[in-house]
Formats: structure tokens, sequence, C-alpha cells
């Protein structure tokens, strides 16, 4: 069993055994990339360290020692050297990228003796004494859990004695003095010598990147971002170059094509004498990539043609890390780059139309639930000119937002809480920050660059992020951001823009997106390859609009309540809830017919043609009911009735359980009047509409609640009889379909009872979720993020199909509802029909669509196609 790879034994494909960095790192150096040599220590061993009781084992020790060998022999270098010593980086890497999230050692194999084979080596003693002290404290810190601040007040003790500002001030008799003094702290913290052994400080090293597999910021974000607590890391054992030797050597970080926006040229920044992570820590800021050109000519064209090999390579955009020492290139690391929608749909586009990759692969490179990114806010043009503007930083994650400020990611959680839109301000974010970040609506920095944590973190939650700006001042502690002229507290309102780095004082109003470009041909591949349907749940000509704009197919849910909620009407439908008799109720509903008619007439409009579900009355009736006293008196005196009377009638509508009790077609059990006025005003619009020489609309009309063959037919009886009359009344005819909605959990199993009576099942999985479940809908919210915590649910069910449960009800329902109806159509009006996963299921199991809020109708598009490929 082989627990480690030198680059040279591995591949691209080897991803899950070797990490996304060290697959690659091995894929670059089969390939002939400048890349240092070293070896991968593979999440296999990482997953047995953990059944091993986190010890190191001896064959994997062994195995360990041998890599290491071949490393010495390959770079003629070895551990411990007085002359040319071996040094390496000790990183983590995951299948997953998950960027800052876990530990890194630098310049491991420094002690006494190396310390002066550096020295010789480089020729400058106090690049090797400052690279020393770096690491001990860097050790102690990720390896030990020694404060960092042990080893930094005393570098600023000294700075102060010596009347000096700048780390680079202090000289090479200075930096041996205070490498005793920091392995002095560690003694002290740890009763024992630093060790001078290179092989315990690895071994320690690799332990401690096995563990930060499971520190707390690793497990938040993979919570975040869906990856699986049981794939460990791999450990990537590499000898290091040096970026920091002077003005020949630097480091920095590119991508082959903009990540904000897609376009296709080289974007990405560099620091001359600067090591590793000086660069995305975002503590100098750094300079454009084209820049390198005017310096280092031969090393950036060398740099310009790696980038065109790996980009042809791997046929996507990269993201590319590198250093050069003393003038030669090396590659630290490739992978393909974090990107924002916008710019995922650019390239994956453009990909194709290079001939890189066909229209089935760009399908499957966009996640659907990045487009949320596109269907982001901007400013409104008009009121930007009057807009304040009170600095600019860069433009690191796009989109338009407001918010009050606060300066701890605790303060954003809290604030987020109360019902604020809160803005976390910091002078750079780190991945402690990253439960605030995920509240905030939100992010600026007053300091790093375009792949700084703050502006990586952001784009890949489509948030929108102004980074690196240097016109503000930032105290975290007195909670004060300061631009030349004005100050902001704790709670005062900015507003942020994304995509121009501009920040504005107080809050701006923000405009919907439209799309266009890319997303275009984008979404025209989605639908040429997407066999299943995408309609909207919708209840008004605006959201049918919306709807219609962002593609969708029809209406698969039109929840008739929402048009009863009105101001205008609710008297009306108050009046009819609180009738004692059958003619008070009939004088209701003939006050609400009219507008109900209206309210169908112009959905109908709206959705030119397009198929429109309707469904009956659903809610429980004491909804609708006023609950305030003054409320109820003005009713009383609009019904001619006494106050006491009429709030022992509101009394009496109100139930223990409301979402198990008289709604749906319960209610039109009791009062079938009611669904009788609703299909009237269906029919008649429909026939308006007809009338007119519009489109033809053949309305869905959808009963709610069935559970039993029996309330089907009770109440199809009703609504037929209506439909009927209106036919009659109207001379005219219109095509229409009767169907339910499949939501409890009898009704699924009794499918082929029930679909003898119905031409449609669409699957109300809000409701089969709240009843297969036993979870009351209203209430599970409370308790259910524990389930998700403590890994019983691996997800809200709510939120993402129980596939195994629920799911399973859907399957039986379709299964024996199509053997007494082989015609049945079938389709998802839930939450979950805008659910990629879901979406997914739905495509499994034969739906002929989803329904979904119009907002996510590309994103559950896209899943629909994927599900296809
Ligand atoms: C459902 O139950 O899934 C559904 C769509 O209906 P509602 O959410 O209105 O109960
Ligand atoms: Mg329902």
């Amino acid at each position: 069993n082989k627990y480690v790879y030198s680059f040279h034994e591995g591949k691209k494909e080897m991803k899950s055994l070797l990490g996304g960095k060290g697959a690659n790192l091995a894929e670059m150096t089969n390939i002939g990339l400048p890349v240092p040599s070293g070896f991968t220590i593979t999440t296999a061993a990482c997953i047995r360290y953990y059944d091993e009781n986190k010890i190191l084992w001896n064959e994997l020790l062994d195995e360990i020692h041998d890599q290491l060998m071949g490393l010495e022999k390959r770079i003629g270098k070895s551990f411990s050297d007085e002359n040319n010593p071996l040094l390496v980086s000790v990183r983590s890497g995951s299948v997953f990228s998950m960027p800052g999230m876990m530990d890194t050692i630098l310049n491991l194999g420094l002690n006494d003796i190396s310390v002066k084979g550096l020295a010789n080596s480089t020729g400058n003693e106090r690049f090797a004494y400052d690279s020393y002290r770096r690491f001990i404290q860097m050790f102690s810190d990720v390896a030990m859990g020694i404060p960092k601040v042990r080893f930094e007040s005393l570098l600023e003790e000294m700075k102060e004695n010596k009347g000096i500002i700048e780390d680079t001030d202090l000289n090479a008799e200075d930096l041996k003095v205070l490498v005793e003094k920091y392995k002095e702290v560690y003694l002290n913290e740890l009763n024992e010598e630093f060790p001078q052994d290179p092989i315990k400080q690895l071994e320690l090293s690799i332990k401690a990147v096995f563990d930060s597999w499971n520190n707390p910021r690793a497990k938040v974000y993979r919570r975040l971002h869906n990856i699986s607590d049981n794939l460990g890391t791999a450990v990537n054992v590499q000898s290091m170059v040096f970026g920091n030797m002077g003005d020949t050597s630097g480091t920095g970080v590119a991508f082959t094509r903009n990540p904000a926006t897609g376009e296709n040229h080289l974007f990405g920044e560099y620091l001359i004498n600067a090591q590793g992570e000086d660069v995305v820590a975002g503590i100098r800021t750094p300079d454009e990539i084209s820049h390198l050109k005017d310096i280092m000519p031969e090393v950036y064209d060398e740099f310009v043609k790696i980038t065109h090999t790996l980009e042809n390579h791997y046929k996507d955009m990269q993201d590319i890390e590198f250093t050069i020492e003393n003038g030669k290139l090396y590659i630290l690391q490739t992978r393909n780059g974090k990107r924002t929608a916008q710019a995922g749909i650019r390239v994956a586009v453009d990909l194709v139309h290079e001939g890189l990759i066909n229209k089935e692969e760009a399908i499957m490179r966009v996640e659907p639930n990045q487009l949320n990114q596109l269907l982001h806010p901007t400013f409104a043009e008009s009121t930007l000119k009057e807009a304040i503007i009170i600095a600019k930083g860069l433009a690191a994650s796009p989109g338009a937002t407001s918010g009050k400020i606060y300066f701890h990611a605790d303060d954003v959680v809290e604030a987020k809480a109360r019902g604020e839109r809160a803005i976390l301000v910091r002078q750079e974010t780190s991945p402690e920050d990253i439960e605030g970040m995920v509240a905030a609506e939100g992010i600026l920095t007053a300091r790093g660059g375009m792949t700084s944590h703050a502006a990586v973190v952001a784009r890949g939650m489509g948030k929108c992020c102004v980074a690196g700006c240097s016109d503000i001042r930032v105290s975290e502690e007195t909670k004060i951001m300061r631009t030349k002229d004005q100050t902001f507290n704790e709670g005062d309102f900015i507003s942020l823009d994304g995509s121009t780095g501009i920040v504005y004082k107080g809050d701006i109003e923000k405009v919907q997106p439209t799309l266009g470009g890319s997303f275009g041909e984008f979404m025209e591949w989605v639908d040429e390859v997407r066999v299943m349907g995408v309609r909207a749940n919708a209840d008004n000509p605006k959201d049918a609009a919306q709807a219609l704009e962002f593609g969708a197919e029809g209406i698969g849910l039109c929840r008739t309540e929402h048009m009863f909620f009105e101001e205008t009407r609710v008297m009306s439908v108050r009046k009819m809830i609180l009738a004692t008799t059958l003619e008070e109720r009939k004088s209701a509903l003939d006050e609400l017919l009219p507008v109900q008619r209206q309210d169908f007439y112009e959905l109908y409009e709206a959705m030119e043609g397009k198929p429109v579900t309707v469904r009956l009355l659903d809610p429980p009736l004491h909804e609708f009911l006023p609950v305030k006293d003054e409320d109820i008196k003005e009713l009383a005196e609009a019904m001619n009735v006494s106050f006491d009377d009429l709030k022992d009638r509101v009394e009496g509508l109100a139930e223990f359980n409301p979402m198990l009790g008289h709604r749906g077609c319960r209610l039109a059990v009791t009062y079938p009047e009611i669904y009788r006025m609703q299909v009237r005003a269906i029919i008649e619009a429909a026939i308006d509409i007809k009338e007119k020489g519009h489109e033809d609309i053949y309305p869905e009309i959808m009963i709610p609640l069935i559970g039993h063959i029996n309330e089907l037919k009770y109440v199809k009886d009703e609504v037929l009889k209506e439909i009927n009359l209106v036919f009659e009344e109207r001379n005219n005819t219109v095509k229409y379909m009767i169907g339910t909605m499949l939501e409890v959990p009898r009704a699924a199993i009794t499918a082929d009872e029930i679909a003898t009576e119905a031409e449609f099942f669409s699957f109300g999985t809000n409701d089969l979720t709240q009843m297969g479940f036993g979870f009351s809908r209203d209430d599970a919210g409370k308790f259910l993020n524990e389930y998700v915590e403590k890994g019983i649910f691996e997800k809200d069910p709510f939120q993402e199909i129980d596939r195994a449960g629920v799911g399973k009800l859907m399957e039986i329902a379709i299964e024996y509802g199509r053997k007494t109806n082989p015609n049945l159509k079938l389709g998802i009006c839930g939450e979950h029909g805008g659910e990629p996963n879901s979406v997914e299921f739905c495509h499994q199991i034969g739906l002929h669509y989803v329904s979904c809020s119009p907002f996510r109708i590309p994103i559950a598009k896209l899943a629909a196609a994927q599900a296809e490929v």
C-alpha cells in the first residue's frame, strides 16, 4: 500500500489521492514545466492517520524517508548541510480547493547548521537568519500552537530599541539575536528545545497539516461548499525556491483570463523580493503582472508561454502561482481558476469558440447556483448622479449592495440576526472571518490585492466586494473608518459597487440586472440540451413577466391565495370567511369574482399562450382574518354584526395545527362555493382572452392537498359543474385540464386511484416533506440546523429533496399513477424545483417539468441541462 508519491509518479487524474495541488504538481512536472522537486503524502494517509489515533505509523515514516532520499539525490542538496542545504515547504492540498483554510509551513529544514549553509549558498547572511527567524515563528505557530504575538512582540521590541521602523532595517546580527530569543520562547512555552532535526520538524509539520483538516474554519468552509468531511487532505513536501533573494527574485499569482469578467488576457500581480504568502495575504500591495515585462522581459515571455501551455493542457482558465529565484522562473501551482459567474460563462463560451471544449462541456463548467450572481442588482443610474463617492478600491467581486458597517465578523453575524443589512469592513480579512463574510451583504477591505483572501472568498460566494481600498483607514479596535475628510462609525450606511470598486456614502437604490452577451448564447445551448421543462411559480403579471424574461415556459404554480391578501380585497375575503349563511358567503364571493377574473386575465395575457397552472385556494382560512381589535371592530361594522359576535367567530376558526388543518381541498368540502367562484373566474378569463383574439390559454386547474380519491372526486365534480355552466352561459368553450397537487403521503401510495381522476400531478414537495417526515414546516427551522450540524442529515430536507424518503414517495406516485393513467403529466412546484440537486433528481425520475421562483429559472434550466449531459 503506497502512501507517498514523488511528483514524477503522479498525474492529474489522481486528484482524489494526491489532492488538487499534488495532482497538478505531478502533471506539470511530467509535461516538463519548471516545478521544484517534491513528493505528496496522500489523502489516504490522512484518513489512516485519523484511524491510527493521530499517529504517523512506521511504514509511512519509512516511505517518507525513502522519498526524502530520492529528493536529496535529484536536486543535489541534503538536510542540515553546511554549504547547500535542502529546505522544503510543507503544504496541505485537498481534493477540492479550500483557499487559506489549512496550514502551510515554509523553509522547513532550517536549524543552527543549515542556516549557515543557506548563508553560504546565497552569500547573504541577513537573508539566511531572517528566513530562520520566520521559520521558527511559523513552525511554532502552525505546528505547535504557540501564538504568533510571542514572537512578534520581540521583533517590535527590538525595532523600538534600535529606533527603526521597517523589518528590513534589521541587520544579520540583530536577526541572530532574535533567533536565539525565539528559540527561548519555544523552550519556555513547550519545555523542550526547538527541534534541530529536520526529520522531526517534518514529522511534526505533516501532523499539523493533517490536523488542520479538522480546524474550525476548514469545517465551516466545507459546510458552506458542500464538501465531505471524510476526504482528508494530502500533504505536499516540495523543495524551496526563494522569491525573496533580492531584486532579481519575486513571486506572484496570475490568472490566464480575467476572473471577474472572463476577458481573455493575462491577469495577475507580483511582488519583487517577496516570499510565497506575501501576495495572497495582502500585506504589501503588489504590481500588475504586465509590468513584469519591463523588469524581466525573458522571464515574462517564458511565463506567458507556460500560461498558454497550461490552458491548452487543462482546457480551462488557470490560476497559477510562480516564483522567480535569481532570474529563474518556477511554477509552484496551477489549478482551474475560481471565477465569477459572469467570467465562468464568458470563459466557457469562448473556449467553445476557440475549439478547446464542446457545448456539453461548457454547460458542465458552470455551477448552477453561481448564476445567482448574474441576477444581482446594480445601482440605479439616476441616483448615482447624486451619490457621494467616499473612496475607491479594487473591483474585487461584482454586484451592488448597501448596508451598515461593522468591523468584526461576529458583529456582522449579530446584525444580520437582528434583520439588518451589514457590510463587513476590515483592514483585510482572514479565514477566521468566514462566518461574518457569509452573513455580510458585502465586504470592504483597506488592504490586499485582487487575489487577497477577501477578494477570492467573496468572488466564490458571489458576494459584492471592494478590496485594497487604500483611501480608507480602518480601526477595528475603535470601530471607526476614516476617509480623507470624513469619519464613519459602526452602524453608518455605505454602499459598495463591486464592479467598479467605488464606495458611496448612504443607502443607494438598486435596479435589477439585464442579461446579455455570452449569457444569452450559453442559455441557448442549455435550452438545446435540456429536455425537462422549466416553469415559474408566479401569481401576478409582474412576476410572470420577470419569469418570461428569464425564459420560463409556463406557470407551474399560481398560488391564488396571494391574490386574496391584497389590501383592497381582504375585506371581501373576510366577509366571505366569516359569513354565517350561504347567501352572505355568496354575496362576498360575488365581490371577489370580478377581481379574480381580472387577475387571471392579466396573468394569461402576460404569459402569451404558455400553460398556466392555477391552484385553487389552499391555506387555512384563519390566515386571512383580522387579529387586532380595531380591525375586528371595523369589519363588524361593515358586516353589520356585533363586535363580540364577530370576535367569537374569529376565535372559532383558530386551529391547533393549521398546517394539518382545515385547508386545501378540505375547505372545498365545507365551502364548495369558494372553488366554484375561482373556477368560474379561471374559465371566464380564458374565454375572454380567446374572444379578444389573444393566444388561446388552456388553464390547468390544480386541486391542493388531496389525500383520498373521494376528496378529488367530490371537488372535481363541483369544478366540472361550474365549468359547464360557464360554457353554456358564454356559448363558448376553452380547453382545460384538471389535476392535483401530489403532496400528502397517502396520495402518493394510492396514486393509482388518484390518477384515474387527475390529468396531472404536481408534486408539492414542501408539504410532502412536512408530512413525510412529520416536521412542521413552520417550526422545523428552529431545530433542523442541529440535525445538519450533528451530521444526522446532510442537508435540510426542505431545501434539498430527501431522495431516499420523500423522493421515494414521488417515485411510488409516478409508478402507480402511470399504471392507471399512462398520459399523466408530471411536475413539481415545491421549493425544491429551483434547487440544482433536486432538479437533477426530478430529471432522473422522469418529471416533465420543474417550477420555481422567477429568479431561479436560469439555475433550474442549467441544472436540468446538466442532468441530461
Ligand atoms: C408545496 O406544498 O410544496 C407547495 C408548492 O404548496 P405550498 O407551499 O403552497 O403549500
Ligand atoms: Mg402545499
